[in-house]
Formats: C-alpha cells, sequence, structure tokens
C-alpha cells in the first residue's frame, strides 16, 4: 500500500456504524492490527476510539481521501453530536447483543447505556447470559415501564447532546435515585431465595451481607423485586448509567423518565420511606434543583408527613381501642367463669 494512494477495498460503513467497529472489519482484510490500519489511513499514533469521538475536519478529510468515502459518511461514524460530559457514557463495544447484527458490528446507538432495542432491528437487546428485559420483568410488566424508559431515553439524548433541558438535568435526576436512602441491610425475606436449613447454614455470608439501600428501588419498585438481590445497588450517580449492567441501565432510565414526569411526587415518596440519615442525604442530592421544585417538594413534604403522622396515631388509637376491648371480653369471660 502506498502511502497516499487510495485503498483498493474500502468496505462502506453499515448503518450508524461507529468508526472503531469500521476500523475492526477492515484491518482484518489487510492483514493489519487496528494501529496499523490506522497508521495506513494516514493517521499514525493516533487511537481508533479518540478518533471516533472527534475527528478534526482535517483527520476527516484524510481518511475520505484515503477510503473514497465522503467526508460526511466519515464524520457520521464519530459521536461528533455528543457533548463533552457524555464521553463517560460511551462503552468501547456494544454494551447488549442484538440477536441479528453480526457480531462484529458495533453501531453508535448500542454504546449509548439507555439504548434497550436495536436500532435497524427494532428487536430487544440481549444481555450476556442472552437474557432480554421481556424475560426478567415479564413481557407485560416490560411494556409498561418501556414508556417510562423511553421518556428518560429522550432526556438522557437531550442532555447528553447538551441541548437545554427545562428544570432538571440528568445528572441531578441520577444522584436523586441513587442516594442511599436507608441504612444498608442484609437481604430481607422477600428478597431472599427459598433455602433449605442447610443452604442458610452454608450462605449465612449472603444471608449476613448488607446490601446499598438507594431511591431506585423506590422509585422503581419493579427493579427491586425483578434484580438479584447482590447485583442491585448501582454506582453513584453518572456512574450509575456508565457502568451499569443492562437490567441496571434501563431501571435508571425508567427512574429518570419518572421523575421528569412528577418531580416532587417522587422525591417526597422517596423522603416518606427513607431513614433519618438517608433523608439527609436525599435532601442533599435534590439541593441542587430549581428552588421552585423544593419548594414544591417542601410544603407538600411536610403535609405528607402530618398525614402519614395522623395516620400511625389514629392507627395506634384503633389498636387501643381494640385490646381494650378484647380485655373487656376478658374480664367478662373471668367474671362468667367464676360466678
Ligand atoms: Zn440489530
Amino acid at each position: 500500500m502506498t502511502a497516499h494512494g487510495r485503498l483498493p477495498v474500502v468496505y462502506f460503513p453499515e448503518a450508524d456504524e461507529r468508526l472503531s467497529s469500521w476500523a475492526a472489519r477492515m484491518a482484518p482484510f489487510y492483514a493489519m492490527t487496528v494501529s496499523e490500519f490506522v497508521a495506513a489511513l494516514g493517521l499514525k499514533g493516533h487511537d481508533v476510539f479518540d478518533l471516533e469521538w472527534r475527528l478534526s475536519e482535517g483527520q476527516g478529510a484524510l481518511i475520505a481521501a484515503r477510503t473514497g468515502l465522503s467526508p460526511e459518511a466519515v464524520q457520521a461514524m464519530t459521536f461528533r453530536e455528543l457533548g463533552a460530559a457524555a464521553r463517560m457514557m460511551i462503552a468501547r463495544k456494544s454494551r447488549s447483543a442484538c440477536p441479528h447484527c453480526p457480531e462484529d458490528l458495533h453501531r453508535k446507538a448500542a454504546a449509548q447505556p439507555w439504548r434497550f432495542r436495536c436500532k435497524v432491528h427494532g428487536v430487544e437487546f440481549r444481555d450476556a447470559t442472552g437474557e432480554t428485559l421481556s424475560d426478567r420483568f415479564g413481557a407485560d410488566c416490560f411494556k409498561k415501564l418501556e414508556g417510562h424508559a423511553e421518556a428518560g431515553a429522550a432526556h438522557l439524548d437531550a442532555w447528553a447532546c447538551g441541548a437545554g433541558q427545562g428544570d432538571l438535568k440528568a445528572p441531578e435526576v441520577l444522584q436523586v435515585l441513587t442516594a442511599r436512602h436507608r441504612r444498608a441491610s442484609p437481604p430481607n425475606v422477600d428478597e431472599q431465595p427459598r433455602m433449605s436449613l442447610k443452604d442458610r447454614r452454608d450462605y449465612q455470608d449472603f444471608l449476613t451481607t448488607p446490601i446499598l439501600r438507594q431511591a431506585l428501588t423506590v422509585v422503581v419498585p419493579e427493579y427491586d423485586q425483578a434484580a438479584p438481590v447482590l447485583a442491585k445497588p448501582v454506582r453513584p450517580g453518572l456512574h450509575a448509567l456508565a457502568q451499569g449492567s443492562l437490567l441496571q441501565c434501563f431501571a435508571l432510565t425508567v427512574g429518570i423518565g419518572r421523575i421528569i414526569e412528577d418531580p416532587v411526587k417522587w422525591a417526597i415518596s422517596v423522603m416518606l420511606v427513607s431513614d433519618a440519615e438517608g433523608q439527609g442525604r436525599v435532601r442533599q442530592a435534590i439541593s441542587p434543583w430549581p428552588l421552585s421544585l423544593k419548594r414544591r417538594i417542601s410544603a407538600r413534604f411536610w403535609r405528607a408527613e402530618r398525614d402519614e403522622r395522623a395516620r400511625q396515631s389514629a392507627e395506634k388509637a384503633a389498636r387501643q381501642r381494640q385490646s381494650h376491648k378484647y380485655r373487656l371480653i376478658q374480664s367478662h369471660k373471668y367474671r362468667y367463669r367464676i360466678s
């Protein structure tokens, strides 16, 4: 291959294909490694993942000249539409697999953690074990959740592209979802698999491992029920999405969708079931939210707490009346017996 000529064979990029995926398909054709192929494009020493994040006009023109692809087709393989804050979200390979896409093909959309269907085939992604979200949640439940996930994904798209997002920014919502609203606690009875007494003794470590308790499980109780208990906790803030599993990222995207739809309601729902320390953490996570929202949360939380106290004391009074009645009956019986 000469340094400046056009490469004799060039694959046309597939729909939404990333530059790294295209280069990794091209390199073996010329019996090269990816970095050798990048060098052959005239970009020696450049990392293909840096190039696919941003190609300068000159670099794009160089690749176009070497390959005969149009400069637009070359630039379309990069993530230039995304803002700098979103780079941590971009995985090096597709996060999850589409059963109909070739294994060596990596599309841009599949690098983002808030995509749950193949952009080309429309089918659900599968995780590393081959499981879909429908398998995990049940098809009906998944369908219902998907509506909220779409709202969440639209919000995340706007954030990733640096577009104006209204009142609440995606990272601020994620801070709340990942806040530890209660003290860590071992798996409760609902979370434990059925075990024999012997298993319970053998798995004592599992049964006593404290699990982080995060607001996500309040906003998306479906996740709380469906997720394996040890894999339930997510990382804090944006890292939750950047490093989450398919299931975790879906739950987070649903949670974002729900909070965007009604931030006041969900903030209060979380605070009402928080313990004292956790409530402090949730309040801190909410502190960057717009003042108007925080005021509405404070006012409604105060009322919700008052109603909760009233409900509890009514319950207590009812219990006391009940036991009083019971005592009366008892004493009556007692009198009856001795009389
Ligand atoms: Zn596909």
